[in-house]
């Protein structure tokens, strides 16, 4: 998503007063806050609208953010760790301090007595899958090991042990809510102890310590479509944590990095290869075999090819991820000069230079031979303008 201008997310003006700006935010969390409301979007707007009150509410925050944009202004902090992406996962309960703090007298004992508070969505974690060029060309399917909390096989996510019952919290007394005196301000969060649900385990799970949950390894094939590239990513719904309490499971990305080809390189849906021929072919022209993904084709190599000259193959590149379009296949030239000559070999190629040459041997005599080697001409003729330039100045 676009960052959008702190002032616009929250519909205010530039120089809204500290009171318009909480109005404002209030508002706009109450009617995004994940709780209340689950259309597609909301989660995401209520990050922006957290973000940009994080930074708005505090003054020195703000004054850097009026001075320097979003460059003023760690995304990171500002977002209360909203920011950090994945791994640390947005679970509900991630909102806890920043909504303890702003909410506390607005949501009140309502909040703080919800039931729905101990339920809690799991974290969607990431993985890495690692694939080849062909198999990124042609789509594949892999087992991706991750690990992930599951359910707790010894308590079945109850968190408590065979016979345990739910008892009051003790420390908040079964109100389910921590009150706080903060300067002038009382506020009331849901209680850390219990998060908010008023109630406890009397014997909480050995296994899970209560969690309901257990660390896992697990193991899920994925279809990886053919187009696809390093970055991209697939959700698989559902496979990520385990929620707490009977709260769905997060979701599970995975995540495609395409290994290094050894000689094809990538570029969207084209590929370039080098082509080695020899200085002979180049010269007289010939049939050279060049790789594809499909196996090797023949390609006709005109007359005069020069080194660095590119041939593009069509429709030997990638088909697009969402099918239709495909890329093409860049070959470059690259002419190769023999090595290890033997003597008679050698001799044969004087000959030759000689031949260009007009049949004159003398490097100062070589005339015809910028005939033969046109690159060569326009080079030299260049440099001799350049020192011309230079005596000139
Ligand atoms: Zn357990
Ligand atoms: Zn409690």
């Amino acid at each position: 998503m676009e960052k959008r201008d702190y002032y616009e997310v929250l519909g205010v003006e530039k120089g809204a007063d500290e009171q318009t700006i909480k109005r404002a935010f209030k508002r706009l969390a109450m009617k995004y806050h994940p709780d209340r409301n689950q259309e597609p979007g909301a989660e995401e707007k209520f990050k922006e609208i957290n973000e940009a009150y994080a930074v708005l509410s505090d003054a020195q925050k703000r004054a850097a953010y009026d001075q320097f944009g979003f460059a003023g202004v760690d995304p990171n902090q500002a977002g209360g760790g909203f920011g950090g992406g994945f791994g640390g996962g947005f679970g509900g309960g991630d909102f806890g301090d920043i909504f303890g703090d702003i909410f506390g007298d607005v949501f009140g004992g309502r909040r703080g007595g919800s039931r729905r508070a101990q339920q809690q969505r799991g974290a969607d974690i990431e993985t890495i899958v690692e694939i080849t060029l062909a198999e990124a060309a042609k789509g594949v399917k892999k087992t991706v090991e991750y690990s992930t909390y599951v359910e707790c096989p010894d308590c079945h996510g109850t968190g408590g042990e065979a016979g345990s019952k739910t008892v009051d919290c003790p420390y908040c007394h079964g109100s389910g809510v921590q009150h706080i005196r903060q300067g002038f301000f009382a506020m009331e969060q849901p209680c850390p102890h219990c998060q908010g649900s008023g109630k406890k385990i009397d014997k909480p799970c050995k296994k899970c310590n209560g969690e309901g949950r257990v660390n896992k390894k697990k193991s899920i094939e994925v279809t990886i479509p053919a187009g696809c590239d390093t970055g991209n990513r697939l959700r698989i719904s559902n496979a990520g944590q385990a929620g707490r309490n009977g709260a769905p499971a997060g979701d599970l990305y995975v995540v495609i990095q395409v290994k290094p080809h050894e000689f094809f390189k990538r570029d969207g849906l084209n590929l370039q290869v080098d082509v080695p021929i020899p200085f002979t072919t180049a010269a007289l022209g010939g049939q050279v075999e060049v790789p594809t993904l499909d196996g090797n084709v023949n390609v006709t190599i005109k007359e005069g090819t020069q080194s660095g000259s590119v041939m593009r193959l069509n429709g030997r590149g990638i088909r697009s991820i969402r099918g239709g379009r495909v890329g093409d296949l860049y070959c470059r030239v690259v002419v190769e000069t023999p090595v290890k000559l033997s003597a008679e070999q050698k001799e044969i190629l004087r000959n030759f230079e000689k031949s260009l040459n007009g049949g004159e041997t003398s490097s100062k005599e070589k005339k015809s031979s910028v005939e033969h080697s046109p690159k060569v001409k326009s080079f030299i003729d260049n440099v001799k303008n350049f020192f011309n330039d230079i005596k000139g100045a």
